[in-house]
């Protein structure tokens, strides 16, 4: 079988195909489902509409589609925001939304060639954007973080965010920085936010985040060295709290940040650290 294009014509759309259907930003969700069909959408295809793929599986495509016009009500549909999904679909179904609403970012972010500001065309067989002058190309963009774990036998080091709505004590993070491996953003960032040093980090899991457009890379790093001192800014209250005495946390079927608390709880409890 041929392998679709990145970016399908009505015409080679199948009754097959699953889109996932945005407007202005959020997702159109019916019910507790964020997929459509061809049938349901052939108004709107046939309207000079953005439609990206996704992924292909057996034959049958998953589109994102970018509708121009708000046709929440003609679907009986509701927006909803990407991140409202991260409670309700875990797992596969987030996954698929989350990499729709990146491949559309990219896409609206990436009209215009950044060298010499001519307009860009999709490349022929990969997922890219060639200017159509110069013929820079340009790839789905991922912005790597670390996400960080301190812990020190029986107590773990989490962090309010002054950004954060939810109240939820959590892990530390940060974006890379250019030429860093994320091992040393690890060391930098805890440094940073809340005057602390730390050694031996070690890789345990990841995430793709997609809001818009993170990979988070989750490390647990050892204590070391230093007061708790959080930085004002980012970080507006950080402690040390055992393990089994811990403030609200995110659950971890939601976050890595949430798996990395969890998953060293539990290590913490089975290696005797109680007290
Ligand atoms: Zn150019």
């Amino acid at each position: 079988m041929t392998q679709r294009s990145f970016f399908p014509g009505i015409g080679e759309l199948t009754d097959d195909d699953q889109f996932v259907l945005f407007h202005e930003r959020q997702l159109l969700v019916r019910g507790e489902s964020f997929v459509w069909s061809r049938s349901e959408l052939e108004f709107i295809l046939l309207d000079d509409t953005e439609i990206l793929l996704i992924d292909e599986q057996a034959g049958a495509s998953l589109i994102a589609v970018n509708a121009k016009q708000d046709i929440t009500q003609l679907l009986q549909a509701e927006k909803r925001p990407l991140r409202s999904l991260l409670t309700t679909h875990a797992g596969q179904a987030f996954s698929m939304a989350g990499k729709a609403n990146q491949v559309l970012e990219w896409y609206a972010s990436h009209r215009f060639c950044g060298i010499c500001g001519n307009p860009t065309v999709h490349h022929p067989a990969q997922r890219a954007l060639v200017c159509s002058s110069c013929e820079q190309q340009f790839f789905p963009r991922i912005n790597p973080c670390a996400i960080m774990l301190v812990v020190k036998d029986d107590e773990i080091l989490l962090a309010r965010n002054a950004r954060f709505k939810s109240g939820y004590y959590s892990c530390l993070s940060g974006f890379m920085e250019v030429g860093e491996t994320p091992e040393q953003t690890v060391v930098r960032e805890v440094r940073e936010e809340v005057g602390v040093e730390v050694e031996n980090v070690r890789y345990a899991k990841s995430q793709s985040w997609p809001f818009p457009s993170q990979l988070m890379l989750g490390f647990y790093a050892d204590y070391k060295s230093g007061d708790i001192t959080p930085d004002g800014e980012e970080i507006d209250a950080a402690g040390w709290f055992n393990v089994n005495r811990l403030p609200p946390v995110p659950p971890p079927n939601v976050s890595v940040a949430g798996e990395l608390i969890q998953d060293y709880v539990t290590h913490a409890r089975n290696a005797g650290f109680e007290k």
